[in-house]
């Protein structure tokens, strides 16, 4: 038998094994004891000596089997958090990344400043902005996806969080009504070269209807740059996220079809993630 702390260790060890850097190994073994042990993380050290039943230790070393076996952890466990909440996720979900969080910040900094009262999430999945947006915010949230399982996932979700979000099954606009202070959305931008590129987890567990967006990436800020305008009210903002190497393109599209105070904004890894703009008054 094995103590917390001893516990910790082992996992961390067996993830390094299996290639992941000494940062991601530490947060996943951290991740799967806290799950497992239903405790937050400061317990952990502070009963640090405490011994690990038999049947914990049993699905820990479920979980590490199937992990080896490159499923994303988020899958295995059902859950990943999200601004600091947690969101149930499963396969045909894409899984929350947090470079997303700084959309979500960024959103919920301008609703709150502006008073926005009315706003769209397209291309949810699992509900994550939209969610994020309605439980940090007081904007009416509605959230839009072309997927059952997302629809599914965003509700359940929306529920977990105590928040009521609208929402509607629909190819991007295509059920959508009304205009909107804003719409956010994080579509499927990876184009056909980088996707036979993506590391083994996200390429063979992850949905490729969310990650794929047309031979160049593109495909669906074409769509949105051009009907988005029907759905924002004059002055509305338009936030999306995009490829590290899209932003000019991206840009592009948006001044093509009308739309002002063009904007793209960095990561915190300094990468090109999010573009802003807005539909003139
Ligand atoms: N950022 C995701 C990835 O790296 C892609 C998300 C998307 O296509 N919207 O896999």
């Amino acid at each position: 038998m094995k103590n917390r702390i001893e516990m910790l260790r082992e996992l961390c060890n067996r993830l390094r094994e299996m290639g992941l850097e000494e940062r991601e190994a530490t947060a996943e073994a951290r991740y799967m004891l806290t799950f497992l042990l239903k405790v937050p993380l400061s317990e952990l050290y502070l009963w640090g000596n405490e011994l690990l039943s038999a049947e914990c230790e049993q699905k820990l070393q479920e979980i590490l089997q199937r992990r080896k076996k490159g499923e994303p952890l988020a899958y295995i466990l059902g859950e990943r958090y999200f601004m600091g909440l947690p969101f149930k996720v499963k396969p045909g979900i894409l899984i929350p990344r947090q470079e997303t969080e700084l959309l979500c910040e960024q959103a919920i900094e301008t609703i709150q400043k502006e008073h926005l009262e009315r706003v769209l999430d397209l291309c949810t999945g699992s509900g994550c902005i939209a969610v994020s947006i309605a439980k940090f915010s007081e904007a009416s949230v509605w959230a839009a996806d072309i997927s059952e399982t997302a629809v599914e996932m965003t509700r359940e979700n929306a529920r977990r969080q105590n928040v009521s979000l609208q929402i509607i099954q629909s190819d991007l606009f295509l059920n959508v009504q009304n205009k909107y202070d804003m719409i956010t959305a994080n579509p499927p931008y990876i184009d056909d070269e980088s996707y036979a590129g993506l590391e083994y987890g996200v390429r063979n567990y992850e949905p490729a209807l969310a990650l794929q967006g047309g031979p160049d990436g593109l495909e669906f800020y074409r769509r949105i740059a051009a009907q988005a305008p029907e759905y924002l009210r004059p002055g509305g903002y338009l936030i999306q996220e995009i490829g590290y190497n899209q932003g000019e393109a991206v840009r592009k599209l948006l001044s093509e079809h009308g739309f002002s105070e063009i904007e793209i904004r960095q990561d915190y890894a300094g990468l090109d993630r999010i573009v802003w703009a807005r539909w003139p008054y």
